[in-house]
Order: C-alpha cells, then sequence, then structure tokens
C-alpha cells in the first residue's frame, strides 16, 4: 500500500468500512509511515469533533423544534378562538339584523 492510496484508506477505516487483506495493509502502513498516521489522525478527530458538535446541535434542534412546535400550536389555538369569536358576532349581529327587521315589520308595516 502506497502513500497516494492511503487517503482512501483511511476516510474507509474511519467510517469502518475497511476489512480482510486492506484493513492488514493499512494497519502496517500506518504503523510504519508517520505522515499518513498524521493524516489519519487528524481524520477522525475532526470527524469526532463534527460528531460531537452535531450531537450537540440536534440536542438544540430537537429543543427549537419542541418550541417552534408550541409556539405554531398556541399560534393555531389563537387563530382558532379569533375564528370563533368572530363567528359569535357575525351570529350575534346578524340576529340583531333579523330581530330588527321583525320589530320593524311588526310595528311599522
Ligand atoms: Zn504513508
Amino acid at each position: 500500500m502506497k502513500c497516494r492510496d492511503m487517503e482512501r484508506y483511511i476516510t474507509l477505516f474511519i467510517n469502518d468500512k475497511l476489512s480482510g487483506m486492506r484493513m492488514k495493509q493499512f494497519i502496517e502502513h500506518i504503523e510504519e509511515c508517520s505522515v499518513c498516521f498524521d493524516e489519519m489522525e487528524t481524520n477522525y478527530l475532526l470527524k469526532e469533533a463534527l460528531l460531537r458538535l452535531e450531537k450537540e446541535g440536534s440536542y438544540d434542534l430537537h429543543g427549537d423544534l419542541m418550541e417552534k412546535l408550541k409556539n405554531t400550536k398556541r399560534c393555531v389555538e389563537v387563530h382558532e378562538m379569533v375564528t370563533m369569536i368572530r363567528r359569535v358576532i357575525l351570529i350575534c349581529a346578524g340576529m340583531a339584523l333579523l330581530f330588527e327587521l321583525v320589530f320593524v315589520y311588526a310595528f311599522y308595516l
């Protein structure tokens, strides 16, 4: 295994997708070549750092999502309440108009 092949194998190794003879050759090379070892270490640390960021980020995202859902639910409730109040007002106005018409019709016509 040559140094120029290692970039690909480092990625495979870090993602647990290296096995068999390639794994053996990879380990042999990594143990002898400090350049590739440093490359592997850098890649591994970067991946772990990103994973931790992702995990913490996903926790925050979950909280954000729950907050968003809560706010959306509240908005829906307020909207439904406003719609109901509007309907009640319309019904009252309609009844008042009908009552007035009946009153006018009964007493003035
Ligand atoms: Zn190397």
